[in-house]
């Protein structure tokens, strides 16, 4: 039986820690302390650090817990993070068998050049998938293209309904404001924004969503439905109808509201 737990870290960063009650996978320590803190907490071994990108609020930690536990630090090869011992390329896997936890890679570019995703099957249908793709929303495109991006998120939509979304960060009510004025009348994600404030108040995280709420309520996974065109033409004032160029107006939309 695997426990997924979030340690948060910085204001609003979740290190994922993915543990069996013995061993435990950790995916992006951008911070040490909370991260040694919960596994002396829970008397759990290290066996292995996973990275999605070289962002220092997901990699800062791994200097000193690679001090405290020798274990493999997993990465996308085609960033340089001089931590990383296991270089990955997109379809590799991982595998970590005290656990037991078996994820294959995803490559995601577009928040950065090189950043991938790590995907667990069912009956552990899970992605790790860092800044990339968050509960109602999507990160912030600092390396590559809208294009990359948009493919990138397109494929993690092609993921089965029912895979938990483990993103790096609790952007989730500020995401919800910003899809509720795109999507208005979403019935879905009006019922979320409850259960999501909710959550909030009690400083629970707001997350792993399922891939299946994400496509129904997330508009940078919704770039081509006939609301989400609407609102970006109305915003832009183009008239394109290019899934593409839909989403980088959303994109640009939000980095400013
Ligand atoms: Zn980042
Ligand atoms: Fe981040």
């Amino acid at each position: 039986m695997l426990n997924i737990h979030p340690v948060p870290a910085f204001r609003d960063n979740y290190i994922w820690v993915v543990h069996n009650q013995n061993h435990a996978a950790v995916v992006d320590p951008g911070m040490a302390s909370p991260v040694i803190e919960f596994l002396e907490h829970h008397r759990l071994q290290l066996s292995a650090i996973l990275i999605t990108h070289h962002h220092s609020d997901h990699t800062g930690g791994i200097a000193e817990l690679r001090r405290r536990h020798d274990v493999p630090v997993y990465g996308p090869a085609a960033e340089a993070i001089t931590t990383v011992t296991h270089p990955l390329h997109e379809h590799d896997h991982v595998s970590l068998p005290a656990l037991p936890l078996n994820l294959s890679v995803i490559d995601i570019a577009g928040h950065t050049r090189g950043h991938i995703a790590y995907y667990g099957s069912p009956p552990f249908g899970m992605v790790f998938c860092g800044d990339t793709l968050f509960a109602c929303g999507c990160g912030r495109v600092f390396e590559g293209t809208p294009q990359q991006m948009y493919q990138s998120l397109q494929k993690l939509s092609r993921l089965p309904d029912d895979t938990l979304i483990f993103c790096a960060h609790e952007y989730t009510l500020g995401n919800v404001a910003f899809a509720r004025e795109i999507d208005p009348g979403n019935a879905t994600l009006i019922e979320f924004e409850l259960e999501a404030r909710q959550l909030r108040q009690q400083n629970t995280p707001t997350v792993p969503t399922t891939l299946g709420l994400e496509r129904a309520i997330n508009p940078f996974l919704r770039c081509e439905q006939p609301q989400i065109i609407t609102s970006a033409q109305r915003f832009s004032g183009k008239s394109s109808t290019d899934p593409v160029a839909i989403f980088a107006i959303l994109r640009e939309w939000k980095n400013n509201f």
